[in-house]
């Protein structure tokens, strides 16, 4: 796991540089999810960076596209993309764009409004198996995203279709833009309503490593079901002033205090 540690570090060194750099905001969900998408591109995700439109690839949806910075990081970090396009995120020369976007390469689906990851993973699943392709389709939701009626439709309609070929892992940091999500639209018991749903669901800790691994490379849970991993997380996790803070949705580090934040998160680390 000694990589996906490395790998979720510079996730998270380089979400503080680019939105600085930027000044644009986000950073507390791209560092909710940094230990989940290492993970994904270190351990889980059957992709090729020399040939990332291998047509039996496996699909990865960020449906909470303002964390894209995170995913780019990855891809940089993987060889999709240099590593000096991310020096210009979110510049008007720059080619990362602040949402992401499927015009960089590796990614599938460009996302920004909330609820529309999923039904088109939904979509993608229903597609490869039309295909009779053993491919898998990846899709990243935040708390946000489960407040969509979209996305509520594409769960039914996944369940109803035993899509066992699509997961959906929910960075459940429950913070979300404008509050905490119990104060917005709660939640509640989310594993239950999604079990209800007809899915099959593991609840895990999204910042351990091992029980990342062992859930994503369990997939399906069950073979007739579509698969719900709940990966509890933390927001802005790695900046502990703004831990579970709603203000680290919009927040990007100030330059007096970056070099402080980067090597905190680099001894944590250690
Ligand atoms: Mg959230």
């Amino acid at each position: 796991m000694e990589n996906c540690k490395k790998i979720a570090t510079r996730i998270r060194t380089d979400a503080v540089r680019m939105t600085n750099r930027a000044k644009s905001g986000h950073v507390g969900s791209m560092l909710s999810m940094a230990d989940i998408i290492a993970v994904l591109y270190e351990k889980i995700l059957k992709v090729d960076p020399k040939n990332p439109d291998m047509p039996e690839r496996d699909r990865f949806i960020l449906s909470k596209g303002h964390a894209a910075a995170g995913v780019y990081s990855a891809l940089a970090q993987k060889g999709f993309i240099p590593e000096e396009w991310l020096e210009r995120y979110y510049c008007d020369d720059g080619k990362l764009m602040g949402h992401i976007s499927h015009k960089v390469p590796g990614v599938e689906f460009s996302t920004g409004s909330l609820g529309h990851g999923l039904p088109v993973a939904t979509g993608m699943a229903i597609a490869a198996r039309y295909a009779k392709s053993d491919r898998r389709i990846f899709v990243m939701s935040s708390d946000g995203d489960m407040n969509e009626g979209s996305t509520w439709e594409a769960i039914l309609f996944a369940a109803q279709e035993h899509l066992s070929n699509l997961t959906l892992i929910i960075d459940y940091n429950q913070v979300q833009a404008l509050g905490h999500s119990e104060d917005v639209i709660d939640l509640r018991d989310l594993k239950v309503k999604l079990e209800a749903f007809g899915w099959a669901v593991r609840e895990i800790d999204g910042h351990n490593y091992e029980e990342i691994e062992s859930a994503l490379s369990s997939v399906p849970f069950d073979g007739n079901k579509p698969s719900a991993v709940i990966a509890n997380t933390i927001k802005c996790k790695g900046i502990p002033a703004l831990e579970d803070t709603v203000k680290s949705h919009y927040k990007f580090i100030p330059d007096e205090e970056i070099e402080a934040v980067i090597k905190h998160i680099e001894e944590e680390a250690k």
